[in-house]
């Protein structure tokens, strides 16, 4: 099975996979260098980006997890031997968790190789983006969702890959283990607030969901920020995303983690 790749921004494509409605963007520079970003999520779908790589003529030179999750962290041979970054944090949190991960990925997406989960190499300390030659990919690291996650810009492009967040289909998902969540989310939103304004961004590629467009990522702000105050003040949302039975669930979870008793 095949996954068709779909170009989004000049230089910009992404592809989905069929669980959870992933995506995975893929940066080319004009000779034809990548930067894979999440790649997901079965091994089929792994597998067949390379060989739609491979097909086009284009090369793998680096990869980057926005964040230790594992359906972010998966990989294949076939993709080749490069360095596949992550916030240090990030690769802190993956070291962490690599067992229960992986136990993760073999219930939904089996038969990754294990050698190759979460191998992540962490970004100098203070980088600002992704060191490969291809399109300056900037690095906007910040707490929310998960420890140590990072949307990347593409400023020539105006994309911003954002990760497990500003998606349409799911909530705002919260890092429940943090000590703030809640705060952490805010000042997330506010992060990439601000590095859209900065680099006049127009395009946002969530991590599970579908692509916007400048109305569509203005919109995803305002719906994610009226998401948390509600959640902040103990209310119900009245967000269509949750009827999803999972990000129901996931809403239960966070309210008892968030609000005020
Ligand atoms: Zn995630």
């Amino acid at each position: 099975m095949g996954r068709q790749l779909t170009q989004v921004a000049p230089g910009v494509w992404t592809a989905t996979a069929e669980i959870w409605t992933s995506l995975t963007t893929l940066v080319v520079a004009d000779d034809g260098a990548c930067l894979i970003v999440d790649p997901g999520i079965t091994v089929a779908e792994v597998e067949s980006l390379a060989a739609e790589i491979h097909a086009r003529g284009w090369r793998v030179e680096a990869a980057f997890a926005t964040h230790p999750h594992w359906d972010h962290v998966l990989w294949s041979a076939q993709l080749g031997d490069v360095p596949r970054f992550a916030t240090p944090a990030a690769v802190t949190a993956q070291a962490r968790s690599r067992d229960a991960d992986l136990s993760k990925a073999d219930a939904t997406a089996p038969g990754h190789d294990r050698d190759l989960f979460g191998r992540l190499t962490a970004l100098p300390d203070d980088a600002v983006a992704v060191p490969w030659s291809g399109p300056r990919a900037l690095v906007v690291d910040h707490r929310a969702h998960a420890p140590g996650h990072a949307a990347l810009v593409l400023p020539d492009s105006g994309v911003l890959v954002a990760g497990d967040m500003l998606s349409d289909v799911e909530i705002p998902l919260l890092d429940v283990d943090a000590a703030d969540p809640a705060g952490d989310y805010r000042d997330g939103l506010h992060r990439l607030e601000a590095a859209v304004t900065r680099h006049a961004l127009t395009t946002v590629i969530p991590g599970h969901g579908h692509v916007g467009g400048p109305r569509e990522l203005a919109r995803r702000f305002v719906v994610d920020r009226v998401y948390l105050g509600a959640l902040r003040a103990g209310l119900d949302a009245a967000d269509p995303r949750l009827a999803d039975p999972w990000l129901g669930e996931a809403h239960e979870q966070q309210l008892r983690a968030v609000s005020p008793d």
